[in-house]
């Protein structure tokens, strides 16, 4: 049933984005978040969850990208469209290793190197990126950007509980939303933890002091905001109030090999007037094809899918491992951000037939 509702919005966004392109003045930006570059792929294979005895050119879902990967994504990019308005990148350039095995000056080569290879496949356009620190610009078409430090109410942030306000962001979040209000611009906001939980997982992303006081400004402004583009998620996903989140790879259910749920890369139709957002094309690529390819000594094109076009295919991969309490769980995501009302969502929808939530992936 969740497949079925899933795609019944899928297919009312594409005919909603099929009527008003017709006379719009069209735009389109790339938003590409969580590289997770792994150094040590080649080596030590840091970032990899389990054995990967046979590392793939192109990467292994139980692994962050090696470079390759990295490379490849951007390099469709400019194929598929390199004339876009400008980009959006959301954070997670470095690869889950402990911090043991990271230094400052590792983490920052990683950064030039991936800065230097997006900058080089878009020239001349503007990157949006939020990596610390919060900023608005306008764009060329006059988007009002927003890109603000979510990563201060993540749950792993262990200086910021307590505060009302930290860095002041909640406060300058609203002065800004008031002026673009006050002078009818429309804003897109950018940053790299989402609010709202994980799911089916139900990992919670923001400490609960700070959902609401979030929430309740992009409440007040709705109206401004035509969209709103986090990272982190590993997977893809919609929220009430927001429009997307990406990641790409190394997201996998135990026991589940090569479910293509590592999208990557995801551009973004607008009208640059309203700053609507029109469609979302979503791609990623197939690891275990695209390293087959390449071993076969095929030409090592990428093999990328537009997401839209499998959804089938990939809902019916879904079908075999979220259960009715797995289905709950996604449901109650879209739409709650604590975790008492998330809990609350899932036992009103669960009753006595779900299985427990340690068996939330069944067959
Ligand atoms: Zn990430
Ligand atoms: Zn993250």
């Amino acid at each position: 049933m969740a497949g079925d509702s899933l795609s019944a919005v899928i297919c009312v966004c594409f005919l909603v984005a099929l009527q008003v392109t017709s006379g719009a003045n069209i735009g389109h930006f790339w938003h590409v978040t969580d590289f997770h570059y792994d150094h040590t792929y080649w080596s030590e294979q840091l970032s990899c969850n389990d054995d990967v005895p046979q590392p793939g050119v192109f990467g292994d879902y139980w692994c962050d990208s090696p470079w390759r990967l990295v490379t490849d994504a951007i390099e469709a990019m400019t194929h598929i469209r390199s004339d876009v308005d400008f980009l959006v990148w959301t954070g997670d350039t470095v690869a889950h290793i402990h911090d043991d095995h990271l230094s400052v000056n590792i983490n920052m080569d990683i950064m030039q190197n991936l800065t230097t290879a997006i900058t080089k496949a878009f020239p001349n356009k503007t990157v949006y990126a939020t990596f610390g620190g919060y900023y608005t610009r306008l764009t060329a078409s006059g988007l009002r950007i927003v890109a603000l430090n979510t990563n201060l109410y993540y749950t792993s942030d262990r200086q910021t509980p307590g505060h009302p306000d930290p860095a002041g962001q909640f406060q300058w979040f609203r002065t800004t939303m008031e002026r673009a209000n006050s002078t009818g611009e429309k804003v897109i906001v950018i940053a790299h933890i989402p609010p709202g939980l994980h799911t089916p997982r139900g990992t919670l992303w923001f400490q609960t002091e700070f959902v609401q006081p979030f929430n309740s400004i992009l409440t007040q402004f709705a109206h401004n905001i035509v969209g709103m583009h986090f990272g982190h998620d590993h997977h893809d996903g919609f929220k009430i109030f927001y429009d997307a989140q990406v990641t790409p790879w190394r997201y996998k259910l135990p026991g589940q090999v090569g479910v293509p749920h590592n999208p990557a890369i995801r551009l973004v139709t607008f009208d640059r007037d309203t700053g609507r957002h029109l469609d979302i094309q979503q791609y990623y690529l197939d690891l275990p094809a695209s390293n087959k390819q390449d071993q076969a000594g095929a030409e090592t094109t990428a093999n990328f899918t537009l997401l839209f076009t499998t959804a089938a295919a990939e809902q019916e991969g879904t079908a075999k491992v979220c259960n009715k309490t797995c289905k709950a769980r996604i449901l109650c995501g879209f739409k709650h951000y604590t975790m008492a009302d998330f809990d609350a969502c899932v036992s009103q929808q669960c009753d006595d037939t779900c299985p427990n939530s340690g068996a939330i992936v069944g067959k």
